[in-house]
């Protein structure tokens, strides 16, 4: 790669249904050079998150719908390679929102400064930065698990889910996961300590589910919908808790899904057994950084916590990636690497 080039990836049409690669463009700019109080850094990793896939669309949404030939937006994490703001210098690593680009710039007051003795700076993105801020939030000011509590989260090899799982076992839950492979399942008992996993993909989810879950189920963290929701619904405990975190099954679909409207009896089964269902996005419980900061260098420092990150080199192969994501083809983390690390 030439120093001077900047390789950006742009959204060049909105997707219809799941995105394709010719709903991506990529192009080459000149490394922008900064202003007053501004820096540019070198991408080192993006991360590429299903929330993506919202930006991408036109409509009304809680996140900027992404401009077409404007350059997909997202966390990224580089090395400050020039700087007019007093507070970052040349070599700095740096926690950004540059997106899908080798080079960044922006405001050094929107750059938050990462020290690679600390975590690996790459955790920035993933169990140290939003995906387990958004697992450590939605989980604890939402679900509230007790002790002794069965606990079931899907998407559970992920960022949100794994760590989900995790947290749920540090407060003495039951915890039972639901993944895309048995792989991925093997890895959430065994390596995250859940206490049961279960492949979605399974004829017989629900009756696995129901034999898992002996005393039914009181903390939800939906990330995904669909049939693993209608495998959870039936086994809701009295005061269940629903953390709506995510739906990635409806990420593609434009229309309602097909088949009786079950609205007025899930309306109905709430007042009966008093569950609660709440959405949220993660910037919602920014008060809770402070304790997310402590609790979580905390737990990944001691070994409580452990994550995966599945990392693709090369900024070309982003837009694969960012479709494979949604299919379920990751295996932890996404992220994709731009520049090589020299902390690893
Ligand atoms: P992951 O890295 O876990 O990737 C998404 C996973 O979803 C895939 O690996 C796959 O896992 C699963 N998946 C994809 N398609 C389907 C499908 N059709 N049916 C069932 N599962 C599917 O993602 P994250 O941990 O980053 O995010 C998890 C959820 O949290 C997402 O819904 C995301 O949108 C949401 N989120 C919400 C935030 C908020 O502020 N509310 C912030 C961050 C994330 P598998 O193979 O195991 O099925």
């Amino acid at each position: 790669m030439a120093d001077d080039v900047n390789r950006q990836i742009l959204l060049a049409s909105r997707p219809d249904g799941a995105p394709i690669a010719a709903n991506f463009r990529q192009v080459e700019t000149p490394v922008p050079v900064p202003g007053d109080g501004e820096a540019v850094y070198q991408t080192i990793y993006m991360s590429l998150d299903p929330y993506m896939r919202g930006r991408m669309n036109d409509g009304e949404s809680y996140a900027e719908p992404v401009a077409i030939d404007g350059v997909m937006g997202g966390g990224s994490v580089g090395r400050v390679v020039k700087s007019n703001d007093p507070g970052l210098a040349e070599g700095d690593y740096v926690l950004g929102y540059g997106g899908w680009q080798e080079f960044a710039m922006m405001k050094g007051k929107h750059l938050k400064k990462l020290d690679p003795a600390a975590a690996p700076i790459s955790t920035a993105l993933s169990v140290l930065g939003m995906p387990g801020m958004t697992a450590y939030t939605g989980l604890l000011r939402i679900g509230e698990p007790k002790e002794g509590e069965t606990v079931v989260v899907a998407a559970a090899s992920g960022p949100v889910g794994g760590t989900v799982g995790q947290i749920a076992k540090l407060k003495g839950c039951r915890v039972i996961g639901i993944a895309g492979t048995d792989e991925k399942c093997d890895y959430v008992k065994n390596e995250l300590g859940f206490d049961d996993c279960l492949n979605h993909r399974r004829d017989d989810l629900s009756e696995a589910l129901a034999a898992a879950c002996p005393d039914g189920i009181d903390v939800y963290y939906e990330n995904v919908g669909g049939k693993v929701f209608d495998a959870v619904y039936p086994l809701l405990n009295y005061f269940a808790r629903i953390p709506v975190c995510g739906v990635i099954t409806r990420y593609n679909v434009a229309e309602t899904a097909p088949g009786p409207d079950r609205l007025p009896g899930y309306i109905a089964d709430s007042l009966t057994k008093r569950f609660r269902t709440q959405g949220f996005i993660v910037t919602d419980f920014e008060d809770m950084r402070p304790d997310f900061e402590r609790d979580m260098s905390q737990w990944v420092r001691d070994g409580k916590v452990r994550y995966k990150e599945d990392i693709v080199e090369g900024i070309e192969n982003v837009p694969a990636t960012m479709i494979g994501l949604l299919e379920g083809k990751n295996f932890g983390k996404q992220l994709v690497q731009a520049a090589e690390d020299p902390t690893r």
